[in-house]
């Protein structure tokens, strides 16, 4: 076990390495723990490829982007060069990040945590979990598991067929604006069709407007709203397909209603329908969560359990902080007044790197 560090942070992320970058110029004693090889790991797995990164800030906020070095360029450039970006960072600072090191578990007590990963024990007094949200939900559908795709690997793959985007958010926006135009640029005429649930998309302005470039710019895009995926199936060539229907709302009277469907054959599927928090890993740290029930939550849904923190995003443990990703789209707040309320957290790089700063000035004040 090597000294006892000052600051461990979990996760190279926005988050984790702003954090980085602050104990750095601070002076203290940090080490990020990051379980892929890369710097943006996170990122690099779940974003399609070349797509825009954004530097949004969300309304309500009027700090600027605390932590320059990880700020997305205002001209939007692909992931690719975000990434980039994040290298040279790490290099150049020489960012103190142990990379393929996947953390595991806390034990101990304030201010001598001790810190388990799948190879070895570090000694650290506050630890900042910026681990991000990276567990996706289920479509709920038998054998999806297997064959519906969560992100593009390769676009091209998708050249000359008919691909089904479930999803009504940025991240199902995204990958359709990302088919789209590398099927417009092969001169390829078959559709991307995007689904979602409800009638209404909730995506936000950067991501409209990309969207809407595209579709101007003559994309094939179809649009499915208050379409439900329903079955898998089996064809009879032995294809495993994904059947979804659209509810017309039309009922035809003696409790008949008329929908219309559509198959597409699973690996033609890529499914965008989020990521959960990481609530069993908080319970495996024995971190406090509270339970929404009744009107308590407008975010998550009711029996959802939301990480409890204070406003400087201190878990129930001392020295134990909770950031970024991990905690959106919402957690519990414990007010100045002692009231507990939900507090929505849009799952952002600015509002991760926010977070790293309230944290920072959190431990470096005197
Ligand atoms: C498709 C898509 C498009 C998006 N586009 C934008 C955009 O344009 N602009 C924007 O502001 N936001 C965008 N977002 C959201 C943004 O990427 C996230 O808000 C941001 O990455 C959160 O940062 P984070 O540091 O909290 O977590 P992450 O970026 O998820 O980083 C967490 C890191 O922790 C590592 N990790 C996880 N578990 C462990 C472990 N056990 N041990 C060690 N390391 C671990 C991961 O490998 C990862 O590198 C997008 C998200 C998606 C999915």
């Amino acid at each position: 076990m090597a000294e006892n560090l000052d600051i461990l942070i979990v996760g190279a992320g926005p988050g984790g390495m702003a954090a980085g970058i602050m104990a750095r110029q601070a002076g203290r004693s940090y080490l990020i723990l990051e379980k892929g090889g890369n710097p943006m790991q996170g990122i690099i797995d779940t974003y399609p490829k070349g797509k825009k990164v954004y530097p949004t800030i969300p309304k309500k906020y009027t700090e600027p982007f605390p932590v320059d070095e990880v700020r997305p360029p205002d001209s939007r450039v692909p992931v690719e060069a975000y990434i980039d970006q994040a290298r040279a960072v790490a290099r150049d600072l020489d960012l103190n990040i142990r990379y393929n090191e996947e953390f595991k578990a806390i034990e101990g007590q304030y201010p001598d945590y001790l810190v388990k990963t799948a190879s070895g024990t570090y000694l650290a007094r506050n630890i900042i979990l910026a681990f991000g949200s990276n567990i996706p939900n289920d479509l709920g559908i038998y054998g999806e598991a297997k064959t519906v795709a969560r992100k593009i690997e390769n676009g091209e793959d998708y050249i000359g067929i008919n691909v089904l985007v479930i999803g009504g958010g940025n991240a199902a926006a995204d990958v359709v604006a990302s088919l789209s135009r590398i099927k417009r640029e092969a001169e390829d005429d078959t559709t991307v069709y995007w689904a979602h649930i409800k009638e209404k998309f909730e995506i936000n302005k950067d991501t409209a407007r990309d969207l809407g470039e595209e579709v101007l710019l003559g994309g094939h895009i179809k649009i499915l709203q208050r379409a439900v995926p329903k079955i898998g199936e089996v064809d009879a060539d032995g294809i495993d397909r994904l059947y979804i229907h659209q509810t017309s709302g039309a009922a035809m009277g003696d409790d008949l209603y008329l929908y219309q469907g559509m198959s597409f054959p699973m690996k033609n599927v890529i499914a965008c329908i989020g990521h959960h928090g990481p609530s069993a890993i908080f319970d495996a740290l024995d971190l406090q969560q509270i339970t929404c029930t009744g009107a308590i939550c407008k975010i998550a849904k009711e029996g959802e359990r939301l990480l409890m923190l204070s406003h400087n995003l201190e878990t129930s443990h001392k020295g134990i902080f909770a950031i970024g990703g991990a905690i959106s789209p919402s957690h519990m707040e414990i007010g100045s007044d002692g009231i507990i309320k939900e507090k929505r957290h849009s799952n952002l790089i600015y509002t991760a790197v926010l977070d790293a700063k309230i944290v920072m000035d959190h431990l470096l004040s005197p």
